[in-house]
């Protein structure tokens, strides 16, 4: 089957355009996504280029080697530093744009703008090294775990490796200058894997920036605003999952003690700073692998999987004489005091530990705050 190469070279420009369109288009509803914005620029650019490249021998050579070649280079500079957005990585215009100024500075000279060999080296080796790094930023490390991570970062891989090897053969057997890419056997072979490329990046992209959204939601769905720790809904839900593995666990429930009174006799801002103070005591000297969450107002919850109660006690002790150490600054007088209630058990509904952990705390209360209590018997189902 022969393959117009006409109908492909109108139908690439027309994708990537209307790819470059439905980036702009869902950056106009994502605007807290500004990679969205660059790499719809940069797909906008990278149609006009090829459209640009395709042309050649019906436009004047400056247009369609010099600027063509520019603005694709250019592309590819935009497409890494939308990589560098998605990132968070702040916007680099003298790194995003070298690779195109390096080229208009070649292009100046002579020799290089007449050897094509010299030409398709130098525009391989910055198509390489924009997409290569773009992969590198984009591979996943235990960060944000974004689904389309690892398969964005392999197609930019394998896209770079595709130019990285251009440069070698290249260099072994240089090609011959053609008066149109339309008389170049590759022209179809080109064309089909750049319309493949752009579809599937486009794909990828986008639902890199969907999948954030959605991973930011759920994040901010579980999350208490004001101290960054688990909301008590996420703790619960978590809580439940732990309990019906059936394994021994240890709840510690914490509340600050006369919490009120330090939001009446220095304002709620501070009564803030306490509660954030707090979490960041617990969550330094709590194990990292312990479940912490703040379940409403001054009260928090700690569970621990498969623990001895002696050494969750003396963490617990370490979190209380911790938090007393705090000394607020320009208040001098304010003194910060916090009781805890324990309870393990194990194969037990985790409400009936609630209230066995809740009682202890109580007690703690009632014994007269700023202690730990224990709930005496360790409950096991029967
Ligand atoms: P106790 O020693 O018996 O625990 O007394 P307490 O004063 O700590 O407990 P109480 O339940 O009487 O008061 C809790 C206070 O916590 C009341 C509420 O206004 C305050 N509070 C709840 N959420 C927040 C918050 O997000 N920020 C601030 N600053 N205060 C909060
Ligand atoms: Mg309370
Ligand atoms: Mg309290």
């Amino acid at each position: 089957m022969r393959l117009d190469i006409t109908t492909l070279l109108i139908v690439t420009f027309a994708l990537t355009f209307l790819v470059g369109l439905l980036f702009l288009l869902s950056w106009r509803q994502s605007r807290d996504m500004p990679a969205l914005l660059v790499w719809g620029i940069a797909h906008l650019a990278g149609s006009v280029a090829s459209a640009g490249l395709a042309l050649r021998g019906q436009i004047p050579d400056a247009v369609s080697i010099g600027l063509s070649n520019t603005v694709m280079i250019a592309a590819y500079g935009l497409i890494w530093s939308g990589i560098r957005s998605f990132e968070g990585r702040a916007f680099r215009p003298v790194a995003t744009f070298a690779g195109a100024a390096l080229w208009v500075v070649l292009c100046l000279v002579p020799a290089f703008y007449e050897a094509i060999a010299a030409r398709i080296v130098v525009a391989s080796t910055i198509a390489a090294i924009y997409t290569g790094h773009g992969a590198l930023m984009l591979w996943p490390r235990g960060r944000e775990p974004l689904p389309s991570r690892r398969p964005a970062a392999l197609l930019l891989t394998v896209y770079a490796a595709c130019y990285a090897i251009r440069v070698p053969a290249t260099l072994l057997a240089p090609p011959t200058e053609l008066r149109s890419p339309l008389d170049s056997a590759w022209v179809t072979v080109l064309c089909l894997a750049s319309m493949l490329f752009t579809l599937v990046v486009a794909f990828l992209f986008t639902a890199l920036a969907k999948e954030r959204a959605e991973h930011r939601q759920r994040v901010a769905a579980s999350t208490d605003s004001l101290t960054g720790v688990a909301n008590r809904r996420a703790f619960f839900g978590r809580a439940e999952a732990l309990t019906a593995t059936g394994r021994p666990l240890t709840l510690v429930l914490f509340d600050l003690d006369h919490f009120k009174a330090i939001n009446d006799s220095y304002g709620h801002g501070i009564g803030d700073t306490v509660l954030i103070a707090f979490c960041e005591v617990a969550c330094t000297l709590l194990p990292p692998d312990a479940l912490f969450g703040r379940l409403g107002g001054e009260e928090f919850g700690c569970l621990l999987v498969a623990r001895e109660p002696k050494a969750v006690v003396a963490q617990v002790e370490c979190v209380r004489q911790a938090f007393a150490a705090i000394r607020v600054a320009d208040l001098p007088d304010l003194r910060l005091r916090a009781s805890a209630g324990v309870a393990c058990g194990s194969g037990i509904r985790f409400d009936l530990l609630m209230r066995r952990a809740d009682a202890a705390l109580y007690a703690a209360k009632r014994g007269g705050r700023d202690r730990i209590a224990v709930a005496d018997v360790a409950l096991k189902a029967a």
